[in-house]
Order: C-alpha cells, then sequence, then structure tokens
C-alpha cells in the first residue's frame, strides 16, 4: 500500500461508460431535467428491479428524500395525520414526514436484521389507534446497510390494518428478500444515487411505483404540478424534484456496473467476516438467513466493549489516526434532538447498534489490501 493513501468508507466508483452518455447529452444539447438518458435510466431501473419480469414504473429524481416526499403525498399524508418510520436510519427516512406537516412515530429495531421489529409495530399500530384515534397513514420501512428488513411479517401486519408501506431502499440497490429485490415490496419504494451509495448519479434518486397513473402523478408534482395546457396552470403545489438528463447519463452508465460493484462490496463483506473471526468481541453483521441477501452497501461490525477493552469510537479514532474513514451507525431517530417530542416505541435494540458498531470501509473499489491494512489495525487496537 502507498504510504498516506486514505482508505475512504465508500467513494463513487464510475465504469467507464458514463461521459459517453453525458457527451451524448451535450452534444444533442440536451442539458435540461428530463431528456433520453432519463427515460433510459428509468427503463434500465424497471428491467433490473423487476427481473425483466414484473411490470414496474421507475421515476428518476432529484434525490432519495425527494422521492420519500412524493410518496407521502401521493398516499395523501398531510397536517394532523402520523407516519409510522422505523427509529434506526438516518434522517432523510423521516424528515419528509414532517414536510407534509404530519408526525412521525418512531418504531424500534429487533436483532436479525437490524431493521424494524414486527412485534413492535402491530404494538405502535393498536396504540396509536388508542392514542390518537386513528391508524397511521403510512409505514416507513428501511432496509438499512443494505440489509432487507421482514417484509413478509411486515407487510402481513400493514395488510391487516390496510396501510401502505413506504420502502426505503436508498442503501438497498441490489438487495434480496426471498428472490425479489428490495424496493419491489411496499406500495412506493424509494432509490438514493447518492454520492456514497451502491451507484451515484452525483446526487439522485428514484420512486418506484406498480401502477403507471402513480407514476405518472409523480412526474406531474415533480414538474410543478404543471397542467396540460398551452400556458402555466396549476391547480396543485408543485416541485422541482425530476433528476436532469446529465445525472441521468450517469446513472445509465452506472447500471452497466451495478451487478459487479454489489459483487465486490459482497467479497469485501466476506473478508472482513474471515479476517475478524478470530478477534474476540467483534463480530461482522450477517444475512440471519438464507432469504435475506444484503448488498453489504456497508460492512457494519458491533463491538462488545468488555471483550475488546475498546469502545466502537476508540477503534474510530484510531483507523482516523491511520488515514483510514470508518463512521459510527446511524444514530436513531427517536435519539436525535429535533425529533425527541414524538411517540417512541421501544426494543433498545437501535440504541445498542448506536453505542456498539462501526461501519467499515466497503467501497466497491478498494483492493483486497485495502481490507487487509482496516484489519491489521483493527487487530492493533484491539490487542492494546
Ligand atoms: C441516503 C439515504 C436517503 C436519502 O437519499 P438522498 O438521495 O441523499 O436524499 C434516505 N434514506 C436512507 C436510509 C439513506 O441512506
Amino acid at each position: 500500500m502507498e504510504e498516506n493513501k486514505r482508505i475512504y468508507l465508500s467513494l463513487a466508483h464510475m465504469g467507464g461508460q458514463e461521459q459517453e452518455f453525458i457527451k451524448e447529452a451535450f452534444d444533442a444539447n440536451w442539458v435540461v431535467p428530463l431528456g433520453p438518458n432519463v427515460d433510459a435510466f428509468e427503463q434500465a431501473l424497471e428491467n433490473y428491479l423487476g427481473n425483466n419480469k414484473e411490470s414496474l414504473h421507475a421515476v428518476a429524481l432529484s434525490s432519495g428524500t425527494a422521492a420519500i416526499h412524493l410518496a407521502l403525498i401521493q398516499l395523501g399524508v398531510t397536517y394532523g395525520d402520523e407516519v409510522i418510520c422505523q427509529s434506526f436510519t438516518f434522517s432523510a427516512s423521516a424528515n419528509p414526514i414532517v414536510y407534509q406537516g404530519a408526525k412521525p412515530v418512531f418504531v424500534d429495531s429487533e436483532w436479525d436484521t437490524w431493521n424494524m421489529s414486527p412485534d413492535l409495530l402491530r404494538k405502535a399500530i393498536l396504540d396509536r389507534k388508542a392514542e390518537a384515534g386513528k391508524y397511521p397513514k403510512a409505514i416507513i420501512v428501511v432496509h438499512l446497510y443494505g440489509m432487507p428488513a421482514k417484509m413478509d411479517e411486515i407487510s402481513a401486519i400493514a395488510q391487516d390494518f390496510n396501510i401502505p408501506i413506504v420502502e426505503d431502499a436508498a442503501e438497498a440497490l441490489g438487495s434480496v428478500y426471498k428472490y425479489k429485490k428490495c424496493g419491489v415490496f411496499g406500495c412506493f419504494g424509494i432509490l438514493s444515487f447518492n454520492g456514497n451509495k451502491i451507484i451515484t448519479t452525483s446526487g439522485g434518486g428514484a420512486l418506484i411505483c406498480h401502477h403507471a397513473e402513480d407514476a405518472d402523478t409523480a412526474k406531474f408534482y415533480a414538474t410543478q404540478s404543471r397542467e396540460n395546457r398551452p400556458y402555466y396552470h396549476h391547480k396543485k403545489i408543485g416541485y422541482n424534484y425530476r433528476m436532469s438528463n446529465i445525472c441521468a447519463g450517469i446513472g445509465r452508465g452506472q447500471m452497466m456496473v451495478l451487478e459487479s460493484h454489489i459483487q465486490r462490496r459482497r467479497e469485501i463483506h466476506q473478508l472482513y467476516t474471515d479476517l475478524l473471526k478470530d478477534i474476540k468481541g467483534i463480530s461482522v453483521q450477517q444475512n440471519p438467513t438464507e432469504d435475506f441477501e444484503s448488498n453489504f452497501w456497508l460492512s457494519c461490525i458491533l463491538v462488545d466493549e468488555k471483550q475488546t477493552n475498546c469502545s466502537n469510537n476508540d477503534i474510530r479514532i484510531y483507523l482516523e489516526s491511520k488515514n483510514i474513514e470508518s463512521r459510527l451507525l446511524w444514530k436513531p431517530m427517536h435519539l436525535q434532538p429535533v425529533f425527541q417530542q414524538y411517540p417512541f416505541y421501544e426494543s433498545g435494540v437501535s440504541e445498542s447498534l448506536f453505542h456498539q458498531g462501526l461501519c467499515l470501509p466497503s467501497g466497491s473499489a478498494l483492493s483486497d489490501e485495502d481490507i487487509y491494512s482496516v484489519v491489521h489495525e483493527i487487530k492493533t487496537i484491539v490487542k492494546q
């Protein structure tokens, strides 16, 4: 390894074709939102997620956050409603609830997948009905770090109460649950193509719909709710949420290397699993059963401080001193000052994960030597 070369958590990793598609857009002077790259990128996402069988409709947007916002708008979430959201996630999962003037209700995780606990979900729904007098309007479930949530159980509960699911698959493009790709289980699925996700468009997202009308409605809202008239006419509040034809060009190129990038992330995860298995007090997150096939967007470890004599944050600081970037797990939403006043249904799992967990460098451009270096440094600090 070169001296002082920084090892990053997860960097953009271009495949090579991206610039061709951008050049096409420039040559045709198609440097605007919408255009041939947007159409082709959406088509590629639909084919990929539906395994070329299921009929899906992808709408390319400016961000994953915008996709969640549009999903909630289309589900009619409005002032005074409650929306259930997994607490263990990035704030972007929950912010759009508040954009709509609705109230987030946070639900804790279970240990197998680190995602929403089905038992607590049921409890929360029943409790909200008793307390608020009505059922929550939607459920936002997240496949955090690429690990699929327990969708069978969660979908069954949602169905019992007739509550639609918004599936936040921002980190889970290419993850599989029971032979189906994440993003297709909910009423709406959302993806993110931000800079450090599995693939990137520099910034962007997509809304996955099951009906053509839903996709048309999303496109309508995302282009300022402009009515089909010769002049600009508006009956609804609109948003400027569409993806640009330039960004979509990057996305088209990235779709060509998606499978190989996922494979590389999984290899890196396996390498960490093998190399760290003998260190007492360190465990690498694993698929709980063969029904779950994480893309392992990030390889995460849990640190049992009693056995390692150092905390997750001690390891992070030490790795940083060796020019290696790692990151603590997401701080749960119920612990965030901005969300403190909202109801929370607790198992203690997400808080415990936050205090023990660490994300290790996992980008698809990392070499085996990079991973050996990270493991070597972890072994050094844990022995100290
Ligand atoms: C990245 C991310 C989002 C938001 O996506 P953006 O494209 O950054 O707006 C939402 N949820 C989760 C879990 C994410 O990791």
